[in-house]
């Protein structure tokens, strides 16, 4: 893997924020901590800055555990993962090497300056060329191997940098993996429990509403019973690709589980929500299937959809069950076709 130089740059001046700011406050890098620090001062998770700027506004210490929180909530990924586990113990072995070459380099640095003092008063009773000549030899070689520590610092740094890099770049892949539903591209039941979270939090804090749909296959069953498993499979990637493409901006589509599909759509109303999920489910039953298992048969799928919009009494949970409740009214009044949580009675 190649990491641009500016990249190695950026990193740089970054990892020295973090070790500047660890020297200054004492705190210990624990991985979390660095990681913290790091996304800090990179900006790469703006609300994590906002809490860390609350934070030291506050006044408050910084101990290991609202480190560890703030890791928690706005970096981990899947702790559970091998990868993460071998990022963290990677990172471990990074900020470890590093800080063994900051203690030498500083030994070093102390040494020089112990010997800069003992060659000055050597100077002030030197009376012979050669004592001069000996305490300039002298000053040569511990000014170089002063000046050798140092260089192997910066090129500790340096390597210690393109291999955060790296680390970051494996990390973000693994979070990326780790919230896409294999089988049709969507983002899976973890993701959108993170993005209604957020989207909850939103309307609770500021007011920003949002419009919830939820989506389920019309006997898929048959297509499973009919032509197999996998023809099930294409059904359903079919589906997802088409909530994906027809969906734009800010809205959410998600694999909710195995043949539903939920899609969250902020700052919309209950009426064009409704829209939306017509317009969703024409498409989807304007779909041909061509499966090449099944040449002779062209698929034809439906859904049915239901809508609902969050209210002042809403729990996080109870307004997807809205969506879910108005869906089984779709079921139940005939199928192919959208229900809104005004249709419930
Ligand atoms: P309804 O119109 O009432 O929704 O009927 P349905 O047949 O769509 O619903 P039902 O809940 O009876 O069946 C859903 C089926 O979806 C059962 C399950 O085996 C199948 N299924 C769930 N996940 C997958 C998957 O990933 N792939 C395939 N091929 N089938 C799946
Ligand atoms: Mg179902
Ligand atoms: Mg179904």
């Amino acid at each position: 893997m190649s990491v641009e130089p500016h990249d190695i740059a950026r990193s740089h001046a970054i990892a020295k924020k973090v070790f500047a700011k660890a020297v200054l406050a004492k705190f210990d890098l624990v991985p979390e901590v660095y990681g913290v620090w790091y996304a800090y001062y990179a900006a790469s998770h703006p609300r994590l800055n906002i809490e860390v700027d609350a934070i030291v506004a506050s006044g408050k210490p910084f101990d290991i555990t609202t480190f560890k929180d703030l890791h928690t909530r706005h970096l981990k990924t899947d702790e559970d993962t091998d990868t993460t586990q071998q990022i963290l113990s990677e990172t471990q072995l990074l900020l470890k090497g590093v800080f063994d070459e900051i203690i030498n380099a500083n030994n070093a640095t102390a040494d020089y300056g112990n010997s800069l003092k003992t060659y000055t008063g050597q100077l002030s009773h030197a009376t012979q060329a050669a004592d001069v000549k000996s305490i300039i030899t002298s000053l040569i070689k511990d000014t170089s191997a002063a000046a050798d520590s140092g260089r192997s610092l910066h090129d500790k740094l340096a390597e210690a940098t393109a291999r955060t890099e790296m680390l970051e770049k494996k990390l973000a892949q693994t979070e990326k993996e780790a919230s896409i539903d294999a089988l049709t591209g969507l983002r899976n039941r973890r993701a959108f429990d993170t993005r209604l979270r957020e989207l909850y939090a939103g309307f609770r804090q500021h007011g920003q509403f949002f419009a919830v749909i939820m989506v389920d296959i019309d006997f898929f069953k048959k297509f499973n019973d009919t032509y197999g498993h996998q023809t099930g499979d294409l059904v359903l990637a079919t589906v997802g690709d088409t909530l994906h493409r027809s969906l734009k901006g800010d809205d959410f589509p998600a694999r909710y589980g195995g043949e539903e599909f939920i899609i969250l759509l902020p700052e919309t109303s209950l009426e064009n929500a409704v829209i939306v999920a017509e317009q969703l489910r024409v498409r989807i039953s304007l779909k041909k299937i061509e499966d090449e298992r099944h040449p002779d048969v062209t698929l034809k799928v439906a859904a049915s959809l239901g809508v609902s919009f969050v209210n002042q009494q809403d729990t996080m949970q109870s307004v997807v069950d809205r969506a879910d409740k108005a869906l089984y009214q779709a079921k139940k009044t005939g199928r192919n076709r959208v229900c809104s949580e005004r249709d419930l009675a």
